[in-house]
């Protein structure tokens, strides 16, 4: 029987490739290409413009770090705000807190849609828990339009090419800043792999540094994002992530009976520690 397999297009001269059993939805939105396929590896795969943005089986590496680090760095987070993240997964973690309202900012509807007929094992319930508002808009509107004051801001986007481009400028980080709670407001984001994509970290890194007083990366390994290291960006008004001690992040996390695969707190810890190449690349020296 004729294999088919899919290929992911986002470097050019290297590829992802995943056997695919079968195509579920390809669809293309006022916004994007849309497709979710079944595949023998990574079970139920979202792919938009042709690039992996999730997968059923290595989800939860990325859902989790992208969380569970700025929401345990904050001491008391009530108010949330996830920029993207159709796929409900950003959106399961946070809300495993006892947060007062996460706000879910996905400019395609169509994302979520199919996320909750295809990939329930990622959103589970979360889009229907009452601390929840779904809002289909473009994220650069939402912030701009400033509606309160959030104690984490997470974007969870696509790469920063088609619709997910605005939310790594300078104005965005500007205005995220200005809609952050004063006192320890903590922003994250997914930043591309260092390797492969070698300028995004930086350049969000440098912008960053430019408007909030504490900017650092942290760092996981997701299997179906190719490349080794996949890296993320934490910034706050009020708290240097690497001064809060193991034991009161175990305490956070004992106290919250938090139940996670990946994370754990001295995963969190040691997420924060930067490779030298990548530390050279974010502070703008030269290597290799
Ligand atoms: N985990 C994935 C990753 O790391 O690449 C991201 C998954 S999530 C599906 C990405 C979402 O960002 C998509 O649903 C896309 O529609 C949404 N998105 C892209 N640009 C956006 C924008 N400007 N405002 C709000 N949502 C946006």
């Amino acid at each position: 029987m004729k294999e088919t397999w899919f290929y992911e297009t986002l470097f050019p001269s290297v590829r992802l490739g995943l056997k695919v059993k079968e195509t579920l939805v390809s669809n293309k939105s006022q916004y994007q290409k849309i497709s979710i396929l079944d595949t023998y590896q990574f079970g139920k795969v979202l792919i938009l413009d042709g690039v992996v943005q999730t997968t059923e089986r290595d989800e939860f590496i990325y859902h989790e770090m992208l969380t569970h680090l700025p929401m345990l760095s904050h001491p008391h987070p009530e108010r949330v705000l996830v920029i993207g993240g159709g796929d409900g997964g950003i959106l399961r973690e946070a809300l495993k807190y006892p947060v007062k309202q996460v706000f879910l900012v996905e400019i395609d509807k169509k994302v979520i849609e199919f996320s909750k007929i295809y990939l329930s094992a990622i959103c589970r319930n979360s889009f229907n828990d009452r601390r929840a508002n779904i809002i289909i808009d473009d994220g650069v509107n939402f912030v701009k339009e400033g509606k309160g004051k959030f104690d984490v801001i997470i974007v969870d986007s696509s790469d920063p090419i088609g619709p997910a481009k605005v939310l790594f400028s300078s104005k965005f980080y500007g205005d995220v800043f200005n809609i952050l709670s004063h006192d320890y407001g903590i922003f994250a984001q997914q930043t591309g792999s260092p390797f492969l994509q070698r300028e995004e970290l930086p350049h969000v890194y440098r912008r960053l540094k430019k408007i909030f007083p504490f900017v650092t990366a942290f760092f996981a390994a997701v299997p179906t994002y190719i490349g080794g290291l996949f890296s993320f960006v934490f910034a706050s008004k009020g708290i240097n992530p690497m001064k809060i001690r193991l034991s009161e992040i175990e305490k956070r996390y004992r106290k919250l009976k938090l139940k996670t695969r990946y994370y754990n707190p001295r995963i969190h810890h040691s997420a924060f520690a930067l490779p030298t190449y990548i530390r050279e690349a974010v502070e703008g020296k030269r290597n290799g």
